[in-house]
């Protein structure tokens, strides 16, 4: 599980974009942070895997500061999945996804063959990893980034607005694609956007933050519908 304790972002220039956020997300669920823009939602997904420091307050996953970790270290066990995919455009989709194995020392072969395996898990046919991403829609791109994200298998993943850029039904077959794959992993997952019908279709939690980076509601969809 993942605590924010009195998390308090402010920017050099004076910009609050987090004010005091308490907030425990379950382990193994997917909490969605959902809020109209510039409430501090990528603010404080960031700093779970420190892109961004808190100046204040303090982050916890599973008991642990994450300030007291290498920030390297850290998000080996923190896979992240951005809008438009952040695929490395002169790579094949499968060596993209093959990277992160390679990274952590698996030999070419294996890497690859975890690779493909991963493109099969997202829905992928085979032959797509010989393409580059730009030969990729939009939607299948997204696939990739989810796939890459998942190759070192790590316990928590977060996800920045990852399906906001592609059409409604393509859209749809994402949230449903990963609503299956989160009942196989079981990943404690932190997922951002601005839209709360995604909101309460894929949230097991959700949490409202409101201008200023304050939280206005957190709890399950039927909670948060409520009021
Ligand atoms: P959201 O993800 O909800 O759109 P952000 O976390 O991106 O919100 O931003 C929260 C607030 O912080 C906004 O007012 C934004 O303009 C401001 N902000 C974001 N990044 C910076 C930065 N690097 N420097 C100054 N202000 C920033
Ligand atoms: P989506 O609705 O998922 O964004 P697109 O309309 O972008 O779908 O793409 C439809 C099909 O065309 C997909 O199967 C995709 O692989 C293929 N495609 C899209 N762009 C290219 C391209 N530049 N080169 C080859 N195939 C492409």
């Amino acid at each position: 599980m993942i605590e924010f304790r009195d998390v308090t972002k402010r920017y050099p220039d004076g910009t609050i974009a987090v004010d005091k956020l308490n907030l425990t997300v379950d382990a193994g669920a997917i909490t969605v942070f959902v809020g109209p823009s510039g409430c501090g939602k990528t603010t404080s997904l960031r700093m779970v895997n420190r892109m961004i420091d808190p100046t204040g307050g303090s982050i916890l996953i599973d008991g642990k500061d994450v300030q007291e970790s290498d920030p390297a270290l850290l998000r080996r066990g923190i896979g992240y999945v951005i809008q438009q995919a952040g695929l490395f455009p002169h790579r094949t989709v499968l060596d993209n996804v093959a990277t992160v194995p390679l990274l952590s020392g698996w030999d070419r072969r294996k890497a690859r063959a975890r690779a493909a395996e991963l493109l099969a898990t997202v829905g992928l046919p085979a032959e797509m990893g010989r393409r580059y991403p730009v030969q990729l829609s939009g939607g299948q791109q997204q696939r990739v980034g989810v796939a890459r994200a998942l190759a070192a298998d790590p316990p928590v993943l977060l996800m920045d607005e990852p399906f906001s850029a592609v059409d409604p039904v393509v859209r749809e077959d994402l949230q449903n694609e990963l609503l299956r794959l989160q009942d196989e992993l079981d990943k404690t997952i932190i997922f951002v956007t601005h839209d709360i019908d995604e909101a309460v279709r894929i949230g097991e939690k959700v949490a409202v933050f409101r201008k200023g980076g304050v939280l206005a509601q957190y709890g399950t969809p039927a909670d948060v519908l409520r009021y």
